[in-house]
């Protein structure tokens, strides 16, 4: 394969064949960015393409909003939220220890200052998140993302709106740009018939971009295959065992195969192969909810609801709906009452859409870490390499981070933009 414009051209010392452990949205952007300098990719899934949190989230791509999840504000709805089954965050009562030692530290780092600290680290992946998705549109993958023509956070009254300033001035002091403007609840409605008179105010916030999760993921996944790339699915990774001449993936079957190199992006799974590489940050299943109901009107963009920390967004002619933050096992079935409890949090703001005619209901694990930012570059291993733990926002810097990483393991350096996203922090 010819070396493409998005990589460094291959040379002697790097690898030339490369496993990606899991198909998600952040390891095959990194497969196809490999693929660009003419590496040849082979992706292991131990479900499908798409088969774990890129499938049912809400497809937004903002990087106007993508900050660190720990901060004063989500301190409190956690408090709140172990005295109210009905609160958008749930956590059990009784957690296990790394439960409690995740949860410890995102405590230390809920705090204005190292809230700002990680939002300093957001901002060049942010500025450069949506030019990566450009250039796999340049690329040939087959599903373009859409232009959120609006993009609005609706709120019953202008107090409840300031939140949501507050952190939009503060994005700015860090250096981007977001443009977003306030409306009065009629103005709202009358861009989004959908809305109530519920909707007292609202934040349009401009130029934002959206897509459909399943369908995005897998034109990804089939531009990796289109390219020579290899995804073996259903195929599960018990071990990566590193080497001098490369690093070896060893299946849950118990077969064995040696890569130039191994970048492991298995998203809520990543401390059990990572864990052992020196990746001391816990990576915590943060688990949310989604389903999808008919709409008419069907809002023209995505709708967010803050306060209730809902998401929702239009997709092939119906609205998906997501949200919730439970902090329990990836593996536990999914809770009907964390659904009842989304469905009774947006009722009051939404007409014309029928909340009971459900489908798709779905629970998935956001990666998340205790520090709110990704693991990002080499591990303490030689060759071992992981690319996970953006928590809220891996389908928006997915593909920079695929981009970025994928010059870190080509050329053994690692690009500005991932350094306080080491993975040995
Ligand atoms: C309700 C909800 C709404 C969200 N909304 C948004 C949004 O609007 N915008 C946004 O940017 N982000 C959003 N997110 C977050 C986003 O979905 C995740 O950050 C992102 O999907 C993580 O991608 P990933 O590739 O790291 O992990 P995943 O998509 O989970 O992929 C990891 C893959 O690794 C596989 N795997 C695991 N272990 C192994 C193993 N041992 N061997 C082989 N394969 C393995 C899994 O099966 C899985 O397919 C949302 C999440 C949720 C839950």
């Amino acid at each position: 394969m010819s070396s493409q414009p998005n990589g460094p051209a291959l040379s002697a010392g790097m690898p030339h064949d490369v496993a990606v452990v899991g198909a998600g949205m952040v390891g095959l952007a990194t497969a196809w960015f490999l693929q660009e300098s003419g590496v040849k990719v082979t992706v292991y899934e131990r479900r499908h393409v798409a088969g774990g949190a890129s499938w049912g989230n809400a497809g937004w791509l903002t990087p106007d909003l993508t900050a660190p999840l720990p901060e004063p504000a989500v301190l409190r709805y956690g408090l709140r939220a172990v005295l109210s089954p009905a609160s958008p965050v749930y956590l059990p009562l009784r957690a296990d220890a790394s439960l409690l030692r995740f949860l410890s530290g995102f405590v230390a780092h809920s705090t204005s200052r190292r809230w700002r600290r990680g939002m300093a680290a957001y901002v060049p992946m942010n500025q450069r998140a949506l030019e990566a998705f450009d250039a796999l549109a340049a690329g040939g993958v087959s599903v373009q993302t859409r232009r959120a023509d609006t993009f609005l956070a609706c709120f019953r009254t202008r107090r409840e709106a300031r939140g949501l300033l507050a952190e939009l001035t503060a994005i700015r002091e860090a250096g981007q740009d977001p443009s977003y403007r306030t409306l009065a609840g009629r103005h709202a409605r009358a861009l989004e018939p959908a809305l109530t008179d519920r909707v007292g105010a609202a934040v349009a916030i401009e130029g934002q971009r959206y897509l459909d999760p399943p369908e995005f993921v897998r034109a990804l996944g089939l531009a990796v295959t289109a390219r020579g790339g290899e995804i073996l699915e259903a195929v599960e990774v018990t071990e990566v065992q590193p080497g001098v001449a490369g690093a070896t993936v060893v299946r849950a079957t118990g077969e064995r195969q040696v890569h130039g190199a191994v970048v492991i992006a298995t998203g809520a799974a990543l401390t059990r192969l990572a864990g052992r590489f020196g990746v001391r940050q816990p990576v915590q299943a943060g688990r949310g909810y989604s389903f999808s109901v008919p709409a008419d009107p069907l809002p023209t963009g995505p709708l967010y609801f803050p306060r209730q920390r809902v998401a929702c967004t239009p997709l092939r002619g119906r609205l998906r709906v997501a949200g919730m933050m439970e902090f329990r096992r990836p593996d536990d079935p999914l809770d009907p009452r964390r659904i009842n409890a989304i469905v009774e949090a947006v009722r009051p703001f939404l007409t014309g859409v029928d909340l009971e005619d459900r489908a798709d209901e779905w629970v998935g694990s956001r990666p998340c870490t205790s520090d709110g930012l990704p693991v990002i570059g080499a591990t303490a291993a030689s060759r071992v390499f992981v690319a996970g733990g953006h928590g809220m926002w891996g389908i928006a810097l997915g593909p920079i981070t695929g981009q970025l990483l994928a010059q870190a393991v080509l050329k053994g350096e690692t690009p500005t933009e991932l350094a306080p996203f080491d993975p040995l922090r």
